[in-house]
């Protein structure tokens, strides 16, 4: 059988791209246990949390730095344990002893013998805090200070906003799979919108989403932005094979091809 080609529509697919790079600043009131000579460190000056120098390892990747803003270091008694450095053992709720296992609190192993490990006594010595029934700090870790801070979280964000710009039959998601042609590849701190494609639609999406990131996140800075236009070849064939008509598209500079009435067929076409 024959195929009879009926028809053959060129056109452009688009994949825009812009990438937003931000930066986020803020503080929260911090502590770690007390280590000699801290007190020294309170002398510099407090600084805001936009005076500390910090910059990202690398533009357009997600990532948080974390500090210690300078000048807010105060070494003051740990609030867990009222600086004394100990707190209640959870073990044995701070009585200092633990039911005895051995004779299942009974005191008694069978009917008459007293118990060899608790002697009767039917508790045992706690061993978590060897009978005291106060344990080392875990919070200031047993130093009765602790030093509080106010910490600095930097965060880097890249922030995608992307569009595929395709005539309504073809499927989107094919596009991602499909070689194109780079048309714009640029980044600046701020960059102008797409205004003079020929195709109207990209225009349209590259003016909305530039317009989109300077109010999308009020409470970041705009570090670099970065745009990426994408024209990729798709063909639209009508054909008729074994008397039925259909369609089929080539797309991309690597020539796939998607059939209408098979989404899951993936060719590589060789005849155009
Ligand atoms: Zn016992
Ligand atoms: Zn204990
Ligand atoms: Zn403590």
């Amino acid at each position: 059988e024959e195929i009879i080609i009926s028809g053959i529509i060129p056109s452009l697919a688009f994949y825009y791209s812009l990438e937003t790079f931000t930066e986020e600043r803020s503080t929260c009131n911090n502590c770690e246990p007390y280590q000699v000579g801290r007190e020294t460190a309170v002398a510099s000056k407090e600084l805001s949390p936009w005076e500390v120098p910090c910059s990202p390892d690398k533009l357009f990747k997600n990532q948080t730095k974390i500090f210690q803003l300078p000048g807010t270091d105060k070494v003051a008694p740990c609030v867990a344990c009222n600086g004394k450095g100990l707190t209640g053992c959870e073990e044995c709720l701070r009585t200092g002893k633990n039911p005895c296992k051995n004779c299942k609190s009974t005191g008694k192993i069978g009917f008459v013998k007293t118990c060899w490990r608790c002697k009767g006594d039917r508790v045992v010595s706690c061993k978590m805090c060897v009978g005291q029934g106060l344990v080392s700090c875990t919070t200031c870790r047993g130093k009765c200070k602790l030093c509080y801070f106010k910490q600095l979280k930097v965060d880097y964000r890249n922030r995608l906003k992307d569009k595929v710009i395709v005539k309504d039959a073809f499927p989107v998601h094919l596009i991602h799979k499909a070689q194109g042609e780079i048309l714009y590849d640029h980044s600046a701190p701020l960059v102008p919108p797409i205004t003079d494609c020929f195709q109207e639609a990209v225009n349209f999406t590259s003016v909305s989403f530039v317009q989109e990131t300077q109010t999308a996140w009020p409470n970041s800075v705009i570090l670099q932005q970065r745009q990426h236009l994408l024209a990729i070849p798709v063909t639209e064939v009508h054909y008729k094979w074994k008397e039925h008509t259909s369609r089929l598209w080539v797309f991309g500079k690597n020539k796939r091809m998607y059939f209408e009435d098979d989404p899951q067929a993936c060719w590589i076409c060789d005849f155009l």
